[in-house]
Formats: structure tokens, sequence, C-alpha cells
């Protein structure tokens, strides 16, 4: 008679091998694939993910390739999925792991990896490696908070609620690879059960395979697991910028290091000091980036003289050509969303001005 662990962990392994999704990293968990899915999965949804996944291992098919590349290649890649750090993150390791000569084979040897956190290199480690590690995202602690009733209220502190979480999902993927569960199928099928069953709103328990398991459930207090979080503090951020426009070109600078969205290129901060210049348009827009709500107001400048306007010193600037801009912006940099968003208001309070 299996126990109450090793039942959870056999159940889920069936359900999970007649219910999983089909997604394009599963059908080869190798360990570069898994790698990229899982930092893309950071902050992302499965849905939008796929495709930047796809595209992404089209263009760097191997750890080398990725080794290879420049900094603004794999921003390139990643533009459009946000907290571009996990991009410059994926590249200097892709380089530390080709130095080193192979991928790490554990899961503390994957948390000196940039970019990996416990939850990371956990899913690595079971995903792709077949170790009996822990996972812990929202999925898998909306699962196991149900199932053993674990609040943050009765452990005291929101540390210790999250440290009683991870020791029960490292016991629970343990027991479950004792009676023969693979920690692949295991951890994939906990994420896989809090995304399509057990759901943060309206839980299909008629559906679920552990209901038998389920503190909650059996309690008909499902709703109350996990308890709420705080509301989401949100950063208000206001920022003026300004598009030079001179003849049939537009002047971006890349944002420095130390510098909020570092790396990426935007407008000018300033407004341009040349006398030939003419104001043509203001606007205001708004954008949510992370836990920022961004008021942006952008100045559009337009000059029909090149000669004579200065540039400000000690910045990184590139002057594009206006038919090189796409509806999202020129295709050979990479530029954050408040600038994709804008650029085609820009462009048309330019062209009114005969630019
Ligand atoms: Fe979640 Fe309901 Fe299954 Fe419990 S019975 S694990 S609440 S889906």
């Amino acid at each position: 008679m299996p126990s109450r662990i090793q039942s959870i962990g056999l159940r889920l392994d069936r359900w999970f091998s007649n219910h999983s999704r089909v997604l394009p990293w599963r059908d080869d968990p190798s360990v570069y694939r898994v790698w990229v899915s899982e930092i893309m999965l950071q902050q992302t949804q499965v849905a939008t993910v796929i495709p930047y996944f796809e595209n992404f291992l089209k263009k760097f098919p191997t750890v080398e390739a990725l080794a290879s590349c420049s900094v603004d290649e794999v921003e390139k890649a990643w533009a459009g999925l946000g907290y571009y750090s996990r991009a410059r993150n994926l590249r200097a390791a892709a380089i530390q792991i080709v130095k080193a000569g192979g991928f790490p084979s554990t899961r503390d040897a994957w948390l000196e990896v940039p970019g990996v956190g416990p939850y990371t290199a956990g899913a690595i480690a079971s995903i792709a490696l077949e170790k009996p590690e822990a996972i812990l995202d929202g999925n898998v602690e909306r699962v196991i908070s149900r199932i053993d009733r674990v609040s943050r209220s009765q452990a005291g502190s929101d540390a210790a609620y999250k440290a009683k979480l991870w020791e029960k999902a490292g016991e629970w993927v343990r027991v479950a690879h004792q009676a023969g569960v693979g920690p692949r199928n295991f951890n994939q099928a906990l994420m896989e059960l809090g995304a399509m069953v057990c759901k943060p709103k309206g839980a299909i328990c008629g559906a679920c395979p552990v209901q038998t398991h389920c503190q909650a459930f059996s309690k008909s207090e499902v709703e109350n697991f996990p308890e709420k979080k705080k509301k989401k503090q949100w950063l208000q951020v206001a920022e003026e910028v300004h598009a030079w426009i001179d003849r049939d070109q537009l002047l971006l600078r890349r944002r420095a290091q130390g510098e909020w969205r570092a790396g990426l290129w935007d407008f000018m901060d300033q407004a341009p000091s040349g006398k030939t210049y003419k104001k043509v348009a203001s606007f205001q827009s708004k954008h949510v980036v992370t836990r920022h709500k961004i008021t942006r107001k952008t100045t559009v400048w337009v000059s029909e003289k090149r000669a004579g306007n200065p540039l400000p010193k000690g910045l990184e600037t590139i002057w594009i050509p206006l038919d090189e801009v796409q509806i999202d912006g020129p295709q050979k940099v990479a530029t954050g969303s408040a600038f994709q968003k804008t650029i085609q208001a820009v462009l048309s309070a330019a062209r009114g001005n005969s630019i």
C-alpha cells in the first residue's frame, strides 16, 4: 500500500502522462532547451513565450551559438519579452558554460550560473537531468498549500511559509522518486495541475487526480489557499523624452549601464539645442512595465538642416533612417515597449510636417 505522498506522486504521474499540454520545450527536454524556456517563463506566460522560444532556438540553436552572439543580437531576439536582464544573463551564462566545457550537472552548480535562482536550478535539475530536486513557482505553491493547507499566517512569516513549501516540495519529489515516479514528470505534473486544474480562481476539483488527498477540498476551503497577498505596490514614474528628427533620420540613444532599462535604445532625454529644430508635437502616453506605471511625455522635434545641430556628449547615439523604422521600431536595435508603442505617433507627427 503506497503512503499518502507516494500515492500523490503516482496519481500525478499517471494524470500528467495523459493530460499534459504539448509545449515545444517538452518534446526534447535537453538541458539547453529547458534552461532557455525556464528563463523565458520567469515572469512571462506560456502562450507569450512559445513563439519567442521557437525563434530564439532558430537563431541560437546551441549554447555555443548563444555564447558567440553580441549583446545587441540577444537583446534583439528578446525584444518584446521584457525584463531584458534575462537575455543579457543568458548570454553571459552561455559564455561561462562554454568556457567551463559544458553544462553544470547538479542543482547547486546551476545556482552559480548568472540569472539562475533556486526555482530555475531545481527545474533544470529535475526536468532536464531527472534529479529529485524541488521546484516552487506560483502554481506549485498553490497546489501544495491547498493539498496540505499550508498558510502564511500559521507559518508566522513569509520566509517561514516559503521554507515550509520548499521543504514539502523537496520531500514530495524524493518520495515520489522512490516510488518510481521520475522527477521530470512529477515536477511538471505539479506545475501543470496548478496551471490547468488547481487554478487560482475556480479550481476544477472534480477533474483533479489528487482530490482524495486534498485537505483544502475536504474542508471546503479551496479558495482560502494560498492566502491572499497584499496588493501590488505600483511605482508611479513620470518621464520625458524627445524625438529628434533630422531630415530623414531619427536619433536614438542607448541607455547606459546603471540606468533603468539599460542597454535598450530610446528617444533622447533632452531637447535639441540646435537652432534649426522646430517643435511639432507633444503628447502623453501611459505604459505599464513590471511594477512601474509610467506616464511618458514625448516631444517631437524636426529639422530641415542636418549641419550645425550639436549632439550631446558622453552618450551612445545612432541615427536611424526613417524608412528603416517598422511598425514597432527599427529592426537593427533593441527598444523597449514604451518606445514601440509611441514610435508611430512620432512618425505621424513628423510626416505631418513634411519630413
Ligand atoms: Fe486543487 Fe481542488 Fe485538486 Fe485540491 S482538489 S489540489 S484544490 S484542484
